[in-house]
């Protein structure tokens, strides 16, 4: 067995964005039910003890008046975005997402535990640096790896990214950097719209930003492919010093908003894959981070999965970076378009 953090907040239910709103309160309630079974507490988890993110933090992303606007709207009900609400307890959630964030990742880099997973509300993923977007307020994951390398002293970071939809808003905040690479897997057409192969970053970013879009319909066989095979390689030659992972689980095959096929043992496998790489290149440090998921048995089952295999009930046991073409789907196609980058 293998030590493991989490870390969740009950200020987190707060944010209601409505009685038919998919990314519902319940979703976090499922999951605070997964920690109380027998599975998980068995694992003996390491708990951590969550915090507000300050505005220092939540401004290495967003803008000083995005920033004082959401802070404003603290106890009011506001419509942000076409599909995006903050109820009164919104914004005070929002911020302890994005701190929960922040306090795993300082977990994995200062403790002797180095994988942890930050069971938090509302997501990210799509949050601009002047914007909140498709159920997202602050880009929890931007953030915290801005944190890691201007407080941790990290300089590279890897953002790998499974959620079904495209993070607009993590590519946003990295398009110009080459100190973090960013890998999205996502299912496309759909919403956003953005993540074509073609947008690779620019500048000194060129490179760094990896769009893998997919039609709907792949499943356990090509997510394995292509995180055990292609993702893998090119951590490997990116070498992180910490992986952040946008874990969406809006990926399964009951799941409402999405049209993959992942299952339970899909997420394992995926999370097997990430972990090993971890293992291989940053002294095991990842953190993995709530994003979407809306089916709340998946979701549950899911979550769950990725919680057994970080403690090493489940283990993938492939040698990490054998890039494997088949079944990588339509994955394939775009191999060129990445070579120059990571000699794949
Ligand atoms: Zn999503």
């Amino acid at each position: 067995m293998r030590p493991i953090s989490l870390i969740h907040d009950a200020l987190c239910l707060r944010h209601e964005p409505g009685p038919d709103h998919p990314e519902s309160p319940q979703r976090l309630q499922t999951l605070l039910q997964l920690l109380n079974s027998q599975a998980i507490t068995e694992l003996q988890p390491k708990m951590l003890t969550p915090r507000d993110a300050t505005d220092a933090e939540l401004l290495r992303i967003h803008t000083p008046d995005y920033v004082a606007w959401l802070h404003a709207l603290t106890g009011h009900t506001a419509n942000l975005d076409a599909d995006t609400v903050a109820s009164p307890g919104s914004i005070p959630a929002a911020v302890r997402a994005a701190g929960c964030v922040l306090v795993a990742t300082e977990s994995v880099v200062q403790s002797q535990v180095p994988r942890s997973f930050a069971l938090v509300r509302p997501p990210g993923h799509h949050a601009e640096p002047d914007r909140a977007m498709g159920f997202c307020l602050f880009n929890n994951v931007a953030i915290a790896a801005k944190h890691a390398q201007a407080v941790l002293g990290l300089r590279r970071v890897a953002i790998v990214d499974f959620d079904v939809h495209h993070g607009n808003g993590t590519q946003s905040a990295f398009w110009r950097d080459p100190t973090v690479l960013y890998i999205s897997t996502h299912q496309s057409p759909l919403y956003p719209g953005s993540g074509a192969a073609s947008e690779v970053g620019e500048g000194l970013g060129e490179g760094r930003t990896v769009n893998i879009p997919l039609t709907a319909g792949h499943g356990d066989a090509e997510y394995d492919a292509i995180y055990g095979g292609l993702i893998a390689r090119m951590l490997e030659r990116f070498r992180p010093e910490l992986i952040l992972v946008s874990a969406g689980f809006d990926i399964a095959a009951t799941d409402p908003l999405g049209g993959m096929e992942v299952t339970t043992t899909g997420f394992a496998r995926i999370a097997g894959h990430l972990l090993n790489a971890a293992d291989l290149l940053c002294n095991g440090r990842i953190v993995f981070v709530l994003e979407g998921g809306y089916q709340l048995s998946a979701l549950h089952d899911g979550v769950g999965a990725c919680i057994e295999a970080m403690a090493g009930r489940l283990v993938v046991d492939e040698p990490v970076g054998a890039l494997r073409r088949m079944n990588l789907g339509d994955a394939a196609q775009y191999l060129e378009i990445w070579d120059p980058y990571f000699t794949l």
